[in-house]
């Protein structure tokens, strides 16, 4: 991985659903650069194309054409193994429904990925307990996701995303199904991971969790229509951000 080329760079990036007449092209010829630290938040209509898009970048899907770059490595080539163990290392994904294990503790579904990725239980004992503690969650780790509330069980999937430290966090709709409550609990963790300088995708329906963004792309029919750089963008400290080193 090479630390001075963007996160993501695509290029020409298409992809085709179907078949025939009933072809629909989700992505349509998408050019993006993504640079180190930067959110940005993806915008637009139902079924305009996102969802597909997040999970081209994250290599859940492959193109029906162009390039993905993912830190100086072109992902959209590799071996289904070699893909999912980048998957497995290299990104985190937070989807609308959660998707935790339900028979895990809240602990138990941060330590997954990490075991996963073939580290000591020690280890991912160790990062569980900071990862659930800058959440918020240090005393819910025994609970099971049926025992949160909905803002608690998208935190809890907010640091197993960030288990492995990836590269980039891509979040789908991660409030789609919370109350406003439970939303703001989520954003001030998205805010906070932002200031720490962790590369995040965003896709958002919320005006609020987009103006946290540096910048927001709105999407029509699988193409980019506006590309916006927003004001509150800051420059942001250095260094490690969950202290999982060392
Ligand atoms: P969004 O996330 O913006 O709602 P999606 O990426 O889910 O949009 O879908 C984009 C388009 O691709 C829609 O027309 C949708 O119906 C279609 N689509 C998405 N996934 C599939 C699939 N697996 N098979 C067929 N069509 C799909
Ligand atoms: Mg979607």
């Amino acid at each position: 991985m090479n630390e001075s080329s963007p996160v993501i760079d695509v290029r020409g990036l298409m992809k085709h659903h179907g078949q025939g007449q009933g072809r629909v092209r989700a992505v349509d010829d998408v050019d993006l650069e993504v640079p180190r630290g930067q959110m940005l938040a993806v915008m637009g209509p139902s079924g305009c194309g996102k969802s597909t898009l997040l999970h081209l970048l994250g290599g859940l899907e492959r193109p029906s054409d162009g390039e993905v770059w993912l830190a100086g490595q072109r992902i959209d080539t590799l071996s289904e193994r070699a893909l999912a163990r980048l998957r497995r290392r290299s990104v985190g994904f937070v989807f609308q429904a959660f998707h935790l294990v339900e028979e895990l503790s809240a602990a138990e579904n941060v330590e997954l990925p990490v075991l996963l990725a073939g580290r000591s239980r020690r280890e991912a004992r160790r990062r569980a307990g900071l990862l659930l503690e800058r959440v918020g969650l240090s005393e819910r780790a025994r609970h099971l996701p049926s025992q949160l509330s909905g803002g608690q069980r998208q935190r809890i999937a907010v640091a197993r995303a960030l288990a492995n430290e990836p590269l980039v966090v891509l979040a789908d709709e991660p409030t789609g199904n919370l109350d406003s409550a439970a939303t703001l609990e989520v954003l001030r963790i998205f805010e906070e991971l932002r200031s720490a300088g962790q590369t995040l995708v965003i896709v958002t329906h919320d005006e609020r969790v987009a103006a946290t963004a540096d910048r927001l792309v709105s999407m029509r029919d699988g193409m980019f229509v506006d590309d916006t750089r927003l004001a509150g963008s800051h420059t942001r400290g250095l260094g490690g951000l969950i202290g999982l080193e060392g």
